[in-house]
């Protein structure tokens, strides 16, 4: 994913308050059902596909992700679930294997992808597609981002046609190729030429996680929501003319005029239900002082939603992002030699709009900031394709997915909205409601330099079990019969 577990050591949360809504202690839907899984018998086959896929080297570029499909479909078919390639490239194949409903109930979408980010491998510990099981972890390049989805949606799948469960709707299982920068192969190309075969009200995928400290889980995140790239770009003009004697309005110096008063703009916070709800229940979870920062954002006074703001920056940048569309500035053109002044410089600017921002009011707002004729500003993205439709926080998925975090965490969902980019996004613009779990992790183990798109990544061997409970417990406690 985009935005790997990034560390919230500022957020040093403490035990859950009373008051927090949803914590239930009613028995699991689950084990009301009349045959319930055997979680202990299932953890060695669980293990085994683990490090099987774990040990496919799926690094993107160039990504050979049909070693992952080839495995899934055989593990499948095997046992009378019928799976569909569809692929633009063979050797990035996608994989979609559905089991079918009453169709009482519109269809469940269980996503994960196959490929992964590139390793260097000077820096593991153990080789990078060794799945080596040690001290509890099981580590490789894939332990974190995705294989974990790979694995449950698989154990799901195989778990509910074992036991034969009736489904109100269809599970379909999807395992795209290419999440890590090339879509086209993925997810893009899927949701372009076979959209109907994965076309669903709900979908699960990576993009969210579950928070421990000191070994205690402290929060599930769950993404609802996510912001939408879009990119700029400024273009400043000015004369040109000999280095050795500087002209009035030089382009380089307009465009970092510019560069810099979009850095400095206070930007009016502009909330969703799921950034509002995200504050709102992280106070729930966090130390006082962490607390009064999550409180300050919601309320109103100027000055502490200011400091609030200023303070997340620093800390947890990605909170900073979250309150209102954000601008970095990841590019600068100018100049060609050391004695010519330019006469033209670029900058491009990641924009990472909050979905209900307006794009043509944001442009109104990009250029009084800037305030300088000498500078014109455009998007460099189609600013009319779809935007991601919410997730509903009062839907039945919702629901499921907090009694599921409950039960099997002992600990709360709160929703947010990714700032980076996921494969749900483009499920999203089809008006699916889309929800990003994930795995438990240590707080500490990112700082170690242990995470997704780390030097190393590792998985508690616990956690991975206890994540395709959960992903199980939520898939069937939507799409079981009545
Ligand atoms: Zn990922």
């Amino acid at each position: 994913m985009g935005s790997p577990l990034r560390t919230f050591l500022r957020a040093a949360v403490v035990a859950v308050v009373v008051g927090v809504p949803c914590l239930t202690t009613q028995a699991p839907l689950s084990a009301q059902a009349s045959n319930p899984p055997n979680w202990n018998a299932l953890e060695s086959e669980t293990l085994r596909h683990f490090q099987a896929l774990l040990r496919f080297d799926t690094s993107n570029p160039p990504g050979n992700e049909y070693l992952v499909t080839d495995y899934l479909k055989a593990a499948l078919e095997k046992e009378g679930i019928a799976v569909q390639i569809v692929a633009s490239d063979p050797k990035r194949p996608n994989l979609i294997a559905r089991l079918k409903g009453s169709g009482r109930k519109p269809p469940l979408l269980y996503m994960g992808h196959s490929d992964v980010v590139t390793v260097d491998p000077k820096k593991w510990t153990f080789p990078p597609f060794s799945a080596t099981r040690d001290g509890g972890y099981i580590y490789g390049r894939g332990s974190l981002d995705d294989k974990p989805h790979v694995v449950a949606g698989l154990m799901t799948l195989l778990t509910l046609k074992r036991l034969n469960v009736a489904l109100d709707r269809d599970v379909i299982f999807l395992v795209e190729a290419g999440e890590e920068g090339s879509s086209g192969v993925g997810i893009g190309y899927i949701v372009q030429e076979h959209y109907p075969l994965i076309d669903a009200e709900y979908c699960f995928a990576e993009g969210g996680n579950v928070t421990r400290v000191a070994s205690q889980v402290k929060f599930a995140a769950i993404q609802a929501q996510e912001k939408v790239s879009r990119g700029m770009e400024l273009v400043a003009t000015g004369p040109s003319g000999h280095g050795s004697a500087p002209l009035a309005g030089m382009a380089i110096v307009e465009l970092s005029k510019a560069i810099a008063a979009l850095s400095a703009w206070r930007q009016p916070f502009l909330f969703n239900t799921t950034s509002r709800e995200f504050f709102r229940l992280m106070a729930t979870v966090s130390s006082p002082d962490d607390a009064l920062r999550y409180r300050a954002v919601l309320g109103a006074d100027p000055a502490a939603r200011a400091a609030a703001h200023d303070s997340f920056q620093k800390s947890e940048p990605r909170y900073a992002s979250m309150l209102h569309t954000s601008i970095s500035p990841t590019i600068v053109n100018g100049g060609y030699r050391s004695n010519v002044i330019p006469s033209e410089a670029k900058a491009t600017l990641d924009v990472r709009m909050v979905p209900e921002e307006d794009p043509a009011a944001f442009l109104d707002e990009v250029l009084k900031v800037i305030n300088n004729p000498a500078i014109t500003v455009r998007y460099t993205s189609n600013t009319a394709r779809p935007i991601p439709a919410p997730a509903k926080l009062d839907s039945e998925a919702f629901k499921v997915v907090q009694s599921a975090v409950a039960r099997n965490y002992d600990s709360v969902a709160i929703p947010m909205m990714g700032t980076g980019a996921t494969d749900m996004a483009q499920v999203r613009t089809k008006g699916q409601q889309c929800f990003g779990i994930g795995p438990a992790a240590d707080l500490e183990d990112a700082a170690k330099g242990f995470a997704a798109h780390s030097d190393q990544e590792r998985i508690l061997e616990a956690e991975i079990y206890r994540f395709v409970r959960f992903s199980y417990e939520i898939v069937f406690d939507l799409a079981r019969g009545n």
